[in-house]
């Protein structure tokens, strides 16, 4: 239910955090006629979401309806029931609900009110293809292209993807293979050859305000970032401090008030946008379950879960979901030993995932079944191993080294043999030649009957070299001298577990009632809306979501609940 702040409503909104879900809510609350003052952390603005793909996942939206894709919101009730049918009591029924019903309404207000244009991403498919109600296009949203120049001076302090080719589309991406596409922008970008990628054309219609690309074409997260901040820009009642790490709510007789940032306070309701915890080792300890040698992030560093922290102080709950279903990816420690990285490399033809017994354990190109093997409670396979043949260095390279490349010394282990380099790993040498043998056998097929590599029709469009034949993902370990490496879990600031907030995002207390004052929006609050099942583009797809019914009712107009969301509630 909306909660009325009255004592508050002169205030201005304060938001916690600049990236998407905060940057959406201050200009709903604006273009509801309210002040939004938004506190970022950090010197750049646009949080884990500019690094990000951009995939906003929103079932039966008017995007679909203007492209003549089939959908509906019973279709995508019976997806979500399905991939969350594991743990249901992870489920919160009304926020899901909540959630699948706002989500096609949110998405098109904004892009009504000059936020984003949508586009479909073509061809991607959710990614349990083979739940109920899973579709194989239509879902996935994503910006069209928009130029930088709109963001004026704002342009420099917009982070800006490490991990997406920016300025190419989708479409570019599945021509060419995600891997090759990153490849060739990155050695655009650094001059070392002349392949500037081309743009796609982006499916969808022109919408209102948001101008077309000229020459500095902004696309994945980046792109939707810009295209959101481009609006903000242009309304009078957002203030955007960065710097300002809030650092302490402000409440009195129970009712948060404000928060203190930089040494000021200011006075407001608060809606916390501060994403997750990957960046805080006791949180990543006591969610996940591992150590500092066992993960990383490739979320900005400046995410390290402050907004759980902040709603503790004032009471607020936590939801926890296992750590077996968090969508954490198989990457690595860069070679400079500060940050990580990941990429679809471990995805691609030619190579395979092993603990130490040196046997595979899971379906090895799907991130999905690799986490929740890897930290299977009671048969953990931690820690675990890459490993890949000269054919998949020629071809693909990884991380920062080019197809072809040599790789960085000390980063990854090298040898004639399989069993010299199982040796050097630490990993059971006889059995790995044995895993590999018997992989081989199959993969030259395109087979994997064990466990399924290359069955996930997402990950083959998405990850694959779609030019290898006769699997993009799978391709025998043959040509010495072979390759090998630790794999570390990276985050990707959708830590699932966080603040436990209701269907309307008001952070609620361990008894399950609403602290006063005190709102959560986007990958700071838990996924109990999706509960153990995770598709991507659920993290922006329903911060976009929350950030609309959270401005809805702190600019005075709540959104309604639908009739099939109400009768589900009682
Ligand atoms: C490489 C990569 C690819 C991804 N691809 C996708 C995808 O395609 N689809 C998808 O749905 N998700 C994707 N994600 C996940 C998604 O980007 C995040 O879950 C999402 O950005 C979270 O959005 P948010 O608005 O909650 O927070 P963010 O966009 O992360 O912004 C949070 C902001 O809060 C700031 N902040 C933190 N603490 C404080 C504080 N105390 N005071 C002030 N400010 C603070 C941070 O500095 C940051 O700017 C991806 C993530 C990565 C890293």
């Amino acid at each position: 239910m909306p909660i009325d702040n009255g004592h508050q409503a002169d205030a201005p909104v304060i938001i916690v955090g600049a990236g998407l879900s905060g940057l959406a809510t201050a200009l709903g609350v604006a273009l509801r006629g309210r002040r939004a003052i938004v506190l970022e952390a950090a010197e750049l603005v646009g949080g884990a979401a500019a690094y990000s793909g951009g995939q906003v996942w929103v079932g039966g939206n008017h995007v679909q309806a203007r492209e003549g894709i089939d959908d509906d919101l019973d279709g995508t009730e019976r997806y979500v029931r399905a991939i969350a049918h594991d743990d249901p009591e992870c489920l919160d029924e009304p926020a899901m609900l909540r959630w699948l019903h706002t989500a096609p309404e949110a998405v098109r207000y904004w892009e009504e009110v000059g936020a984003i244009r949508w586009a479909i991403i073509p061809g991607l498919a959710d990614y349990h293809g083979e739940a109920d109600g899973a579709l194989g296009e239509g879902r996935y949203l994503t910006n069209q292209v928009i130029d930088g120049s709109a963001l004026g001076e704002w342009r420099p302090r917009l982070r800006v993807s490490p991990f997406f080719p920016v300025g190419t589309t989708y479409a570019d991406m599945f021509e060419k293979g995600r891997r090759l596409t990153q490849v060739d922008s990155d050695s655009a970008a650094t001059g070392e050859h002349a392949g500037v990628p081309a743009f796609g054309v982006a499916r969808g219609e022109a919408g209102p305000a948001v101008p077309a690309h000229a020459d500095d074409p902004l696309t994945f997260g980046t792109g939707v970032v810009a295209s959101f901040l481009s609006r903000v820009l242009q309304e009078d009642g957002i203030e955007i401090l960065t710097e300002h790490r809030v650092t302490e709510l402000l409440t009195e007789d129970g009712t948060v008030v404000g928060v203190r940032a930089a040494d000021r306070e200011f006075r407001g309701p608060v809606v916390l946008a501060t994403s997750t915890y990957d960046w805080d080792p006791d949180l990543v300890r006591d969610f996940l379950g591992l150590e500092p040698d066992e993960f990383g992030s490739v979320g900005p560093d400046s995410i390290r879960g402050d907004g759980i922290k902040l709603a503790r102080s004032v009471g607020g709950a936590t939801a926890r979901i296992p750590a077996t279903s968090v969508p954490i990816l198989p990457g690595w420690q860069l070679p400079s030993g500060s940050g990580y990285g990941y990429g679809p490399e471990y995805a691609m033809p030619h190579c395979i995932i092993v603990d130490r017994t040196g046997r595979r354990y899971c379906d090895d190109s799907y991130w999905v079944d690799i986490v929740a093997k890897t930290l299977a409670p009671g048969d953990r396979h931690l820690p675990f191993f890459l490993i890949w043949d000269d054919e998949h260095r020629r071809d693909y390279g990884l991380g920062g080294t080019p197809p072809g490349g040599a790789y960085p010394g000390g980063w990854v282990e090298s040898a004639p043999t399989l069993r010299e380099l199982a040796e050097r790993l630490g990993v059971d040498g006889e059995e790995l030649e044995r895993t590999v043998t018997s992989f081989n056998l199959h993969a030259a097929r395109g087979e994997d009957p064990e466990y399924g590599r290359g069955a996930n029709a997402l990950v083959v469009k998405w990850t694959g070299d779609p030019h290898h034949e006769p699997s993009p993902v799978l391709g025998a370990l043959e040509r010495p001298p072979f390759h090998g490496m630790r794999l570390r879990f990276v985050g990707t600031a959708i830590g699932s577990s966080g603040v436990h907030i209701d269907p309307d995002g008001h952070v609620v207390n361990d008894e399950g009632g609403p602290i006063d004052g005190l709102y959560a929006v986007g990958s700071c609050a838990a996924l109990t809306t999706t509960g153990t099942g995770y598709n991507s583009g659920f993290a922006l797809g329903r911060g976009l979501t929350l950030a609309y019914l959270v401005a809805a009712e702190l600019g005075g107009a709540p959104v309604p609940h639908s009739s099939t969301a109400r009768s589900a509630r009682t």
